[in-house]
């Protein structure tokens, strides 16, 4: 699944190819891929047509074009979702949904999903944020993120710090890969209990999460050539530098313990049992 540095190479690669560019023709090949935008596919590529792309933005793993008529294209990508910025001649991908033409000629703009949990919306009013996502939390790339305002609110929590890290009210963009990196790196536990954290723990934990953020973007931002704005959840550009995640039996790097994995939240979590060892008053 594309966790947030993945999302931010492809805003940047949207910034860099369909901003300032004028919507000519949109085709929805699947409807399920615009199934959030209810109104349905024909007024959906309506609301597009003949609009100019004027920004690319990001809220955790969203992403959103604004439009100048003041709406905005909505999109996530769910677990397989890729925004292709290609030539028109190029063959259509097995699993294209979703094509925009413009009014320049190429490049298109393909919304390509295998599994279809992504999807493209146009939102009203949304130019600034779009509503239906004003609810998710900045995230630690953001220049904006309050640091003091999160280490006070993960402190205030009942849960495991694991779990208020997946939290997007609290923080957005953290996915289990990141998560476990971090919580490694700290290093704490994924049950510890977020009321027993000191504020210096929490201030180290947020610095460990925003620097693997940083370094998986740092290589995702130089692995795409420029005219493929990719996002490929397989593709684990990042897997060399992981030290918990996917681990499970490889030596700890700090001290040799095979690393362990257990059940979480329907997936896994990856620990050094003894880097990280369980908390005895943890909750999950
Ligand atoms: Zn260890």
């Amino acid at each position: 699944m594309p966790e947030l540095p993945e999302v931010e190479v492809v805003r940047r690669g949207l910034d860099q190819w369909v901003v300032g560019r004028t919507v000519a023709t949109v085709t929805v090949f699947h409807e399920r891929s615009v199934r959030r935008h209810v109104p349905g596919p024909v007024h959906f590529a309506d609301l597009l047509a003949g609009r100019t792309i004027t920004g690319a933005c990001r809220r955790g793993k969203y992403l959103w074009l604004p439009l100048d008529s003041g709406d905005a294209l909505l999109g996530h990508l769910g677990m397989s979702g890729q925004l292709l910025v290609e030539s028109g001649e190029a063959p259509d991908e097995k699993h294209l949904r979703v094509r925009l033409t413009f009014a320049d000629g190429d490049p298109e703009l393909r919304f390509v999903d295998q599994r279809t949990f992504g999807g493209l919306a146009v939102e009203a009013d949304a130019a600034g944020l779009p509503p239906s996502i004003a609810h998710i939390a900045r995230d630690p790339l953001d220049p904006e993120f309050d640091d003091d305002a999160f280490v006070a609110g993960l402190r205030r929590r009942r849960t495991g710090v694991k779990r208020a890290l997946l939290d997007q009210t609290l923080i957005s963009g953290v996915g289990n890969i990141y998560a476990d990196e971090a919580l490694w790196r700290t290093p704490l536990h994924f049950a510890r209990a977020t009321d027993t954290l000191t504020r210096p723990l929490a201030t180290k934990l947020l610095g460990h999460v925003r620097d693997v953020m940083n370094a998986a973007l740092a290589q995702g931002g130089t692995s795409f050539d420029a005219l493929y704005v990719n996002v490929n959840g397989q593709s684990g550009y990042f897997d060399r530098a992981l030290h918990a995640y996917g681990q499970e039996g490889e030596p700890c790097a700090r001290c040799g313990t095979p690393i362990r994995r257990d059940p979480f939240m329907n997936r896994s979590s990856y620990t050094c049992p003894r880097c990280q060892p369980r908390p005895r008053r943890g909750r999950w």
